[in-house]
């Protein structure tokens, strides 16, 4: 775990990447992609799927708008039930097993797939790697766009999907590469292979890249637990007013929706920062499109942090967030 938050301990460093994830714009952000990698947990229950279904917790509530958005998507799934209105935000994670049609929508007549029940929600794919690669490959556009069109003979409709995708998956083969507990038994060669499932384009879309490490229950039962989700989820409350303030009078309202003219006035970099940002953006071969997502996921970090201003720290605490692309 690579955070650099205040918060060290195991089980705040968790909560501490999840936070950021939302903070960047989970719940409806285009670019709040959480990746979490993880070593194999030692116990059931305490690994990575519980801290995904945690991410809910710490979330704002859902808006009315956002309520009714959710619940549209709902009903022209029939997935609607007695209730009038969904109120709490969606946790979907499909099993790695789903279609394409599945994930993004589809059929004879266009119902949405799992992405458009996620939207304002969180989308979590547990072993990532293991999920087909036209499926995940389908993904890249609806996490650009916020949306996805289903096209068929009869019917082409569009369906809402703003989601905050949590990713999950081993080091390597044998799931120990980096790991304290146990020595990982995997070549270089084969890492790499294994690693190269995820391609480099869906790769450069997760904001956040983190290495979960695997649980020691003494640890946790000796109280070492971190900060409750209630702490973190004011924390994530007060960064995300902090960016509707600043955006009042636009149409946005979080960081994960500014385009390439905001980023330019709401994340402007002092000197030292500008040249750390363009040393690596050169020395790793950065698009416009990644230098674009760490400036989002900077601002995020001195939002989390109560300061209005950028600083070097935030730019690093970015880059440092993206542990699988230093590995490639
Ligand atoms: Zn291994």
């Amino acid at each position: 775990m690579r955070c650099r938050h205040p918060h060290s301990q195991i089980g705040a460093a968790r909560f501490c990447a999840a936070a950021h994830s939302v903070a960047v714009g989970g719940g409806g952000g285009r670019t709040s992609w959480s990746s979490i990698k993880t070593d194999r947990p030692r116990v059931t229950g305490l690994g990575k799927s519980m801290l995904a279904r945690r991410l809910p917790s710490i979330l704002p509530s859902l808006s009315l708008e956002e309520a009714l958005e959710t619940s549209a998507v709902y009903s022209s799934a029939g997935r609607l039930g007695g209730a009038a209105l969904v109120r709490a935000r969606p946790f979907r994670a499909p099993h790695h097993d789903v279609s394409v049609a599945g994930l993004i929508g589809g059929g004879p007549v266009p119902r949405p797939g799992e992405i458009s029940m996620a939207h304002n929600g969180v989308l979590f794919l547990d072993e990532l790697l293991e999920f087909k690669r036209g499926a995940l490959e389908s993904l890249r556009q609806p996490i650009e766009e916020r949306e996805v069109t289903v096209v068929r003979a009869r019917a082409s409709i569009r369906f809402p999907a703003a989601f905050a995708l949590v990713a999950a998956m081993n080091p390597c083969p044998c799931g120990y590469a980096g790991s304290s507990a146990r020595a990982c038994v995997c070549d270089l060669g084969s890492i790499r292979r294994y690693q190269a499932r995820l391609s480099g384009p869906l790769l450069d879309r997760f904001d956040l890249q983190v290495l979960v490490p695997s649980v020691d229950f003494r640890m946790l039962s000796a109280g070492r637990r971190g900060d409750s989700s209630l702490v973190v989820r004011e924390r994530v409350v007060e960064a995300r007013a902090r960016q509707r303030r600043r955006l009042v009078g636009t149409a946005l309202h979080c960081n994960a929706q500014l385009g390439v003219r905001e980023i330019g006035r709401y994340c402007r970099l002092d000197e030292r920062s500008h040249s750390l940002l363009a040393d690596l953006a050169e020395r790793r071969g950065l698009s416009a499109r990644a230098v674009h997502r760490l400036l989002r996921v900077a601002r995020t970090l001195a939002d989390l942090a109560g300061r209005e201003e950028l600083t070097k720290v935030d730019v690093q605490a970015a880059v440092d967030f993206r542990l699988l692309d230093e590995q490639r």
